[in-house]
């Protein structure tokens, strides 16, 4: 099984933290749309597998009419082979949307929710420049909540100005919607953004990271106490509610992105990806050629990038996997340098599983990072 991701790249407003592929002129959708088709097409002609995910992110996917998104699915579903079930969701702003909105979204296929929230407080919208108010956040949880049995709900830790009490409020005020899924990140400074050019002027003051990590901690016993499980260093679900799209990623499954800045995987060795840039995207696709450009992972590198992605998750690094995938230089490579972080309870082995310790999860990408396999 493999998943299919649309990027979509324009958005009403440029929030001060994202470093996403997106352009604020908003004329060219219909063009990009066109574009998506056609790129379905293409994709299609090279790609065997059956999807169980599709999966429409962006960028602002709100700012497309329903009648636009069912024209992608039906291209999707003339074109490549769907499995049993299949998750569609599409990510939404709060400003983009009405009741009527994702009613008729619900209607043309759409069974899942990403509600772009990032936080209940004014205050903290406005520092990040996102375009809707609280109230706007609080009315898009409530409709989507008596259309969708499965949504996700986006928040911003870590948020310069925020402290414990203010980030209790925020996923309390999150808890009470009993979203089935949560994804919630720490808010990073990515080069060439506002927020980095706020943080260089001394106009903002991040946070002092153990305040981010008393909130991270606190959120981790918070959401297991109501029930939920994180399968995912940032991501949190009710039983049975794990996001198939994102899921497919962590296990290092195949996947198609389609649209700018997009990137597609084989689910072997071999990654690609597409220009951020709309223009040369579209250049490319109208002429019937993939602008992809690709890499294929050495062993190495594809060892690495397996330990980051699965020390995050709750299934964690199989020892067994390795050895079958890197052979097995890489496992006895591993269980040597792993020793200290075993001694100091970072980690510990569940069965065949590297797992991190509940007291280290914050130090998560650290740990990964130590793990790595620096030369041949
Ligand atoms: S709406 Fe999303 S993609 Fe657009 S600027 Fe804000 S965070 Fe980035």
């Amino acid at each position: 099984m493999a998943g299919i991701y649309f990027h979509f790249p324009f958005c009403r407003q440029a929030c001060h933290y994202c470093n996403f592929h997106f352009s604020t002129q908003l004329k060219h959708q219909e063009k990009m749309l066109r574009g998506f088709e056609k790129e379905i097409e293409l994709r299609a002609e090279q790609w065997p597998d059956a999807l169980d995910s599709i999966y429409f992110g962006g960028g602002s996917p709100s700012l497309l009419s329903p009648a636009s998104v069912e024209k992608l699915i039906n291209a999707v579903t003339k074109n490549f082979k769907l499995g049993e079930s299949v998750e569609i969701t599409i990510e939404v702003n709060p400003d983009d949307v009405s009741f009527e909105y994702l009613e008729a979204m619900s209607t043309i296929g759409i069974n899942r929710l990403s509600i772009g929230i990032q936080s209940f407080l004014d205050s903290e919208l406005k520092l990040m420049n996102r375009i809707h108010s609280a109230d706007q956040g609080m009315k898009s949880i409530e409709w989507t909540a008596k259309l969708y049995d499965n949504f996700s709900v986006d928040l911003i830790y870590g948020i310069p100005s925020s402290d414990l009490s203010s980030w209790k409020k925020n996923l309390n005020q999150a808890l009470f919607f009993e979203a089935p899924h949560l994804s919630i990140y720490a808010l990073t400074v990515e080069p060439k953004t506002v927020l980095a050019h706020q943080v260089k002027n001394k106009k903002i003051q991040l946070l002092d990271e153990d305040l981010v990590k008393s909130q991270y901690d606190w959120m981790v016993d918070r959401m297991e106490g109501a029930g939920y499980e994180n399968y995912e260093f940032s991501n949190f679900s009710k039983p049975g509610f794990n996001a198939v799209n994102n899921s497919n990623y962590w296990k290092g499954k195949a996947y198609i992105g389609i649209g700018p800045a997009a990137h597609s995987y084989d689910g072997k060795r071999t990654r690609s990806w597409n220009p951020s840039n709309n223009i040369k995207y579209l250049n490319s696709i109208q002429q019937g050629i993939l602008p992809a450009q690709s890499e294929i992972l050495n062993t190495h590198d594809a060892f690495n990038e397996y330990l980051m992605t699965s020390l995050r998750t709750s299934w964690g690094v199989s020892l067994k996997k390795i050895n079958q995938t890197f052979g097995k230089h890489y496992s006895d490579y591993l269980e040597k340098q792993v020793e200290n972080h075993l001694i100091d309870q970072r980690v510990y082995w569940d069965g065949d599983a590297l797992k991190v310790t509940k007291k280290a999860k914050f130090l998560t990408d650290g740990i990964a990072s130590d793990l790595f396999l620096l030369k041949y």
